[in-house]
């Protein structure tokens, strides 16, 4: 058994019960001591039993690692030039995801792998601590599992996204993918996959073949997700929460009655289904931000997470998300942080991370700053200045 004491904390943000701060539960002064991957304890620094190594945090706030719910890495090429002909005035689509579907196909596994690595590698030093991934460039059955393969190498949490959009060779019959996608691609992908997802939107997937698609995930054991409510009103939300998703991401657009939806408590082992915003999309799509307050005064559980694609959102950094939703979206730095972090965690229905409490996991980030307020107040500075994943040093 190995232990870490992580000592001279000036800010340590809990998202516990107790301390300052509402849901952060923040605790000064404070040391963390790690047993084998969990904290162990956490108390006064005068009263810190012995430990094999010590790592001074120097006055700084430590803080959960971030949750990253959303992301898909596995794909090649890049899509600056469309960014570059969007930021002239052109507007987005989603059209551009055939084009990386293409790439992504004519790439090796050890292309892709290098990939996901470098961007896994790149969110990590940013504080990412836990990351899911999707697949969803690939939409043949060979390259969906090879993609799920690959990033279950890396991820604990993968994500069947074969209902991406239709791709090209199927554009005149969408009834044929499906059946394809629940079907021998399913089979395939499913066993590097614990959840499934589907893109709900004008020009993807409609509700009836959206809802069709998820219950065949379910039926084998998959978790539902949904990317829903983004470029326009629609379906999407509602389905969701009536198939017990643990998270509707983008939400955009909604009605007064997806707020009402996501506002409701379920019972489902006590799960209600998350809301997560991924701004770094409008910011690269130059779009309107989802209207968080609303939701947030709803009483709705929002997560904050990346996007990261080459189409729409390829940035990898959970603090620009943060920094994000507080100055585009009114969000308070804390409900930022807190949706950032515990947040991400309920998006993956996961309690083991997300918080700093004795018997989670050591995820944890030590900012080069003394306080969380620091990930909004200095926007695109690098602040992350370690990082702890199951108590190893990054
Ligand atoms: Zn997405």
């Amino acid at each position: 058994m190995s232990s870490l004491l992580v000592d001279d904390i000036g800010e340590l943000v809990t998202n516990e019960p107790g301390g300052e701060g509402g849901p952060l539960g923040i605790r000064r002064g404070v040391a963390l001591l790690v047993e084998d991957g969990r904290v162990a304890w956490i108390g006064p620094s005068r009263d810190a039993p012995a430990a094999d190594r010590r790592l001074d945090a120097r006055g700084a706030a430590v803080l959960p690692g971030f949750v990253d719910s959303h992301a898909h890495l596995v794909f090649a090429g890049d899509r600056a030039a469309e960014f570059a002909a969007r930021m002239a005035g052109q507007p987005y689509t989603g059209g551009g995801i055939r084009t990386t579907v293409g790439a992504t196909r004519a790439a090796t596994d050890d292309e892709l792998r290098a990939t996901v690595r470098r961007l896994r590698g790149e969110a990590m030093r940013q504080g990412t601590t836990t990351m899911e991934i999707k697949s969803g460039y690939g939409l043949t059955v060979a390259d969906e599992a090879r993609s799920l393969a690959i990033a279950a190498e890396i991820s604990e949490e993968t994500t069947f996204l074969g209902a991406h959009v239709v791709p090209a060779e199927y554009a005149d019959r969408p009834d044929d993918y499906v059946g394809l996608v629940c079907g021998p691609m399913l089979a395939a992908a499913a066993p590097y996959a614990r959840w499934i997802d589907v893109f709900c939107e004008r020009g993807a997937f409609d509700v009836d073949h959206a809802r069709a698609i998820l219950a065949c995930g379910q039926a084998v054991g998959l978790g539902v997700r949904v990317h829903a409510n983004q470029l326009g009103p629609g379906p999407g939300v509602q389905l969701g929460v009536e198939l017990g998703a643990a998270s509707v991401d983008h939400c955009t657009h909604l009605t007064d009655a997806d707020v009402d939806a996501l506002a409701s408590p379920r019972v489902d082992g006590g799960h209600t289904t998350v809301a997560t915003l991924l701004p770094g999309a409008e910011f690269s799509t130059r779009s309107p931000y989802p209207d968080a307050r609303r939701l947030l005064d709803a009483g709705v559980t929002v997560a904050l997470a990346t996007d990261c694609n080459p189409g729409s959102s390829y940035t990898s950094s959970m603090p620009f998300c943060v920094a994000l939703a507080v100055r585009e979206m009114r969000m308070t730095p804390a409900e930022a942080v807190w949706a950032a972090t515990a947040g991400g965690a309920r998006a993956l229905r996961r309690d083991d991370i997300g918080r700093l409490g004795v018997g989670a996991r050591a995820d944890l980030i030590v900012l080069d700053a003394p306080s969380h307020l620091h990930l909004a107040y200095r926007p695109g500075v690098p602040l992350i200045r370690q990082v702890l994943r199951n108590g190893v040093l990054q």
